[in-house]
This record gives structure tokens, C-alpha cells and sequence, in this order.
């Protein structure tokens, strides 16, 4: 009896070449295929490298087909790599139906770690790492984004999304009506490549800074939502002081100016008030 092959997860750079490892360098030499998610990337990629294989596409719309193809190939012994556009596979990229199936079969499915947007994000945004939540993209329709926000309010971990360019802006106000004006936020922008930005601020100060550069908006998003803060007790007196002043003047000065008399959280502040509407 033929002994079955491997299935190879092996991730490829989000925008530096060099942030390939040793170890997919290898195994891109050795197996027998190259299952991609783009075969002109893919093969833009071992070039690069000087790798010549033979690649077959593996993507979203034909991810079910290719998937019964690709466990015949295994199982009659041929090794196979998978790799997506960039980064690591099925983390927002194809994948899952195959490995499931490898899983099922008994075929050995080996990851070969290395770049991964989520984790290059959080690694060096500054915000808290113990507990994370990731979201994948944000969603594309304007209510689902509303409501997704309006339950992270409540979220005391960090909460991590892939974003485009073409809605991150979008995103960014949809954040502010839901989460409020306060809310600390960080993008990371266009990671391990030439551009690489990271901006950490509130959701307005974000949105003021992506919107006066239009060299912002461009490129890859990984946007970043601070938890909120657990002890955010707010005493009777302070609740008095907002509601007096918020009948006066924008909650964002009120929950500033009770915040600077009692020594309270302005965030929680400005919370509790958008919650008094
Ligand atoms: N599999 C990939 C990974 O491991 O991160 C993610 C693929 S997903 C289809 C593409 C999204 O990931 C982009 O729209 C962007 O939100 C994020 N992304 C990928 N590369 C990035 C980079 N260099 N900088 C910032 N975000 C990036």
C-alpha cells in the first residue's frame, strides 16, 4: 500500500520578502506541488527564491473542487505545500476545507509557521496581548459594522480586524458612532513593507489624521481596538456632574471637565453618557 503524503501549511511573507523562513524555503523546494492561491503570485514568489515547481491553484471559488483532488494526490503519496497571496494560510485565506479533510483522512498536516498579520499587528502596537479577540475583516455592510462595534463596548480584551482600503475610513466612523469619540484605537498599516505605519490615538484623533493624508488610506489595515478598562465605577456624584453639564455642552467636554474634578476615567465617562441618550 502506497504511503500516504503531507500537507504542508507553509506561510509566505504579508510584504517583506525576507520574512520567509528557512524552513518553507526548504519544503517549497522539496514537496512534489504547490497548492496556491494565486498561481501568478505564487509564482512571482519562487522565483524570487530560484524555486521551480509545479503549482496548481487552490482558492476560494474552487476550494471544494480542488480540495478531493488534492487528497487524491496525498493519498497516493505526493507531498504538497499550500500557500495563500501572503502571510499564513487560512487565516482569512483558503484552506480550511482541505486541512479539515487531511484531518479526516488521517493525512499528516504540517504546519511551516512564519508571517501572519494579526500577530505582527499586536506585537508591536503597545496595547494589551495577554487575552485578544481576532475578528477577521470587518464587516463590509454599514448596520453589521454598527452592531459588531456597539457589542465591543462592553469588550475588556483587545479586539483585532483586517480592513481594506477602500473602507477603512468607513470603518474608522462607524467605530466612532458606535464606541464614541474616545475610544482608543491602532492601525497598522502596510506592515514589513516600505510604508509601514503604525498610528495609536483615539478614534478621532485617528480619523483626523487618516483623513488629512490620502497616502494613509492607501495599502493593507490591521485595525486594533483597546478593551475597556474593567474598574470603571462611576459614583453618584459624578453621574450628577455629567448629567448637569451634559445639558450644557458636548458630552466629550462634560465627561473631560467631571473627569478632571473627581479624578474619574473619562472613557467610562463618555460611555455611561452615550448610554444615557
Ligand atoms: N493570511 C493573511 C495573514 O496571515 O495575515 C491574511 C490574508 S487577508 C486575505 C488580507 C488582509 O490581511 C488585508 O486586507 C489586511 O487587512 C491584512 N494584511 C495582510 N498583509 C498586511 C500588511 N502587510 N499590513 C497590514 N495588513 C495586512
Amino acid at each position: 500500500m502506497t504511503q500516504a503524503g503531507k500537507l504542508y501549511v507553509v506561510a509566505t511573507p504579508i510584504g517583506n520578502l525576507d520574512d520567509i523562513t528557512q524552513r518553507a524555503l526548504a519544503t517549497l523546494q522539496q514537496v512534489d506541488l504547490i497548492a496556491a492561491e494565486d498561481t501568478r503570485n505564487a509564482m512571482r514568489l519562487l522565483t524570487h527564491f530560484s524555486i521551480k515547481q509545479k503549482c496548481m491553484a487552490y482558492h476560494d471559488h474552487n476550494e471544494n473542487s480542488q480540495s478531493g483532488k488534492l487528497i487524491d494526490l496525498l493519498s497516493n503519496g505526493q507531498n504538497i505545500a499550500l500557500i495563500s497571496d501572503a502571510g499564513t494560510p487560512l487565516i482569512n485565506d483558503p484552506g480550511y476545507h482541505l486541512v479539515k479533510q487531511c484531518r479526516e483522512k488521517g493525512i499528516q498536516v504540517v504546519p511551516i509557521p512564519g508571517a501572519c498579520a494579526v500577530i505582527t499587528a499586536l506585537c508591536a502596537a503597545g496595547v494589551a496581548t495577554d487575552q485578544f479577540y481576532f475578528g477577521g475583516f470587518v464587516p463590509p455592510k454599514k448596520q453589521a459594522r454598527q452592531a459588531l462595534f456597539q457589542k465591543l463596548t462592553e469588550q475588556t480584551f483587545t479586539s483585532v480586524f483586517y480592513e481594506s482600503t477602500h473602507r477603512i475610513i468607513a470603518s474608522l466612523k462607524d467605530l466612532q458612532i458606535s464606541m464614541g469619540d474616545e475610544q482608543n484605537i491602532v492601525i497598522g498599516r502596510e506592515l514589513t513593507k516600505t510604508f509601514e505605519t503604525f498610528f495609536a490615538g483615539t478614534v478621532t484623533q485617528t480619523l483626523d489624521w487618516i483623513q488629512a493624508d490620502h497616502n494613509q488610506q492607501k495599502g493593507e489595515f490591521v485595525l486594533i481596538i483597546e478593551g475597556v478598562e474593567q474598574s470603571q465605577e462611576i459614583d453618584q456624584k459624578s453621574m450628577d456632574l455629567l448629567i448637569k453639564l451634559k445639558a450644557y455642552m458636548p458630552l466629550k467636554a462634560a465627561a473631560g471637565i467631571v473627569s478632571e474634578t473627581y479624578g474619574v476615567n473619562k472613557k467610562a465617562l463618555y460611555q455611561a453618557g452615550i448610554e444615557l441618550d
